[in-house]
């Protein structure tokens, strides 16, 4: 089995114990275990300079018992159908643990977006909308960005897709405010972010003035999450992104960082910084640690050197389900994806909203919602993890089955 192919098994280990817990069937795990669509297409664009091009687009629809899926589009070259597969599946529990009335779906299409022009990326975009229109939209299938895309890959989808029913900001979420997308949803993953990390120390008491974070990621996760917990008086002592990684004990500056990332493409070389080699910057000493980059990057070989105290999941699936067993061993805590980084699709749900009601809020609104929903959903976790002995990603997964499975229920599945 391949390392991306892991994306899936591991969803299946982690329901599998779930279902174990909850006593539920084995029909009920192969109905959770399976996506009820998965699409695969081939998209030909002509690059700029006229040869033919032809790049494989995912897309796969988990559950939508509890409301249309929901989930990201991917441009990345490792993307492939286990993994869109193992990302859907992660959705489904994402929108349940949050209880928002949303399933879970996710997209992906295997390019490297750095080799793409934009008129490459914007062709690439719209033929992708033209292959799977009748599969999606707002009430069946909504997308959102995720790793390789932003705000912009998302206008050109609303474009595309409105051009064919009439105007639907409802069918993608994650768009430029110029065309619906709503105040607040750029920073929101990240955001939320801070927002479990500052529930979490509340509830166990930990405090989180000077505690040192690493980082790994400086994407739209991982560089709005570095803000989030500086803003609660946290120390970002190493980040890294595809190319470098830096550390400073006594922290680094994330706008100076983040200058020169837009200026230069690259962390590496501030005054005074250490260089890392990559991956290092998961092994150095630090209090929390923030994997925001890919899944896969916590595994049975690098777990026994993590040096952090909480481990928490910016990014879907990166610590794998075995490095998960070894990491509770050592007393290492995961706060785990499907909560740690729901603000995205929380913020997501609330733009779909504001679209379907033909509404604007604003950012305060925005915000208090997200934290609002965001805290209950990690108090919720912390009390059942304290109440049935669990470590929190089962406490989690716990919560998050029961509600799909309830609503199976009821609807007569
Ligand atoms: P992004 O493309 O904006 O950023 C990804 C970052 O990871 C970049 O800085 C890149 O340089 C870095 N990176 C790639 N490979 C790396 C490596 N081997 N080592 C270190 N850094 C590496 O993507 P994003 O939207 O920030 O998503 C990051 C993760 O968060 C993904 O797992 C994604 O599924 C998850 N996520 C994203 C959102 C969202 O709203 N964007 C929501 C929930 C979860």
């Amino acid at each position: 089995m391949t390392e991306k192919s892991s994306m899936q098994s591991d969803y299946e280990s982690f329901l599998h114990a779930a279902c174990d817990r909850l006593g539920y069937s084995k029909s009920t795990l192969s109905l959770l275990s399976l996506a009820a669509l998965e699409i695969k297409v081939e998209i030909p664009i002509i690059r700029d300079n006229g040869e033919l091009a032809v790049f494989s687009g995912y897309r796969v629809q988990h559950q939508n018992v509890r409301g249309p899926c929901k989930g990201g589009l991917r441009y990345h070259p490792k993307v492939d159908i286990d993994e869109v597969r193992g990302l859907a599946s992660l959705m489904t529990m994402k929108t349940a643990l949050a209880d928002i009335p949303l399933g879970g779906g996710k997209g992906g299409i295997r390019c490297n977006p750095r080799e793409l022009s934009r008129r490459e990326l914007e062709v690439l975009t719209r033929k992708f909308v033209k292959r799977i229109h009748r599969e999606i939209g707002p009430n069946s299938d909504i997308m959102a960005p995720d790793v390789g895309t932003n705000a912009q890959v998302m206008g050109w989808i609303h474009s595309e897709y409105s051009a064919i029913y009439g105007h639907s900001p409802a069918a993608v979420t994650g768009k430029p405010l110029a065309l619906g997308g709503s105040a607040g949803r750029d920073k929101a993953t990240g955001h939320g972010i801070g927002i479990v990390v500052k529930t979490y120390a509340e509830r166990y008491g930990t405090p989180l003035e000077g505690a040192t974070v690493a980082l790994q990621g400086f994407g739209n996760v991982g560089f709005h999450a570095a803000k989030a917990l500086c803003d609660l008086g946290m120390k970002i002592v190493a980040v890294s992104d595809a190319r470098s990684a830096v550390y400073h004990e006594d922290g680094v500056d994330i706008a100076a960082l983040a200058k020169q990332k837009s200026e230069r493409g690259l962390l590496a070389d501030v005054d005074g910084y250490e260089a890392l080699d990559p991956g290092a910057e998961l092994e150095v000493e630090c209090d929390y640690l923030v994997p925001a980059a890919l899944d896969g990057v916590i595994t049975k070989e690098n777990a026994p050197r993590i040096k952090a105290g909480v481990i928490v999941e910016g990014a879907n699936g990166p610590v794998t389900s075995e490095a998960d067993v070894l990491l509770h061993e050592r007393g290492i805590t995961v706060v785990p994806d499907i909560l740690a980084n729901s603000g995205g699709v929380i913020v997501s749900y609330f733009e779909w909203a504001q679209n379907l009601q033909r509404e604007v809020w604003p950012l305060k609104r925005v915000d208090d919602e997200l934290e609002r929903i965001l805290t209950n959903a990690a108090r919720h976790v912390f009390d059942h993890a304290a109440q049935a002995k669990l470590d929190l990603r089962s406490a989690a997964f716990d919560i998050a089955v029961r509600r799909v499975k309830e609503a199976l229920d009821a609807s007569g599945i």
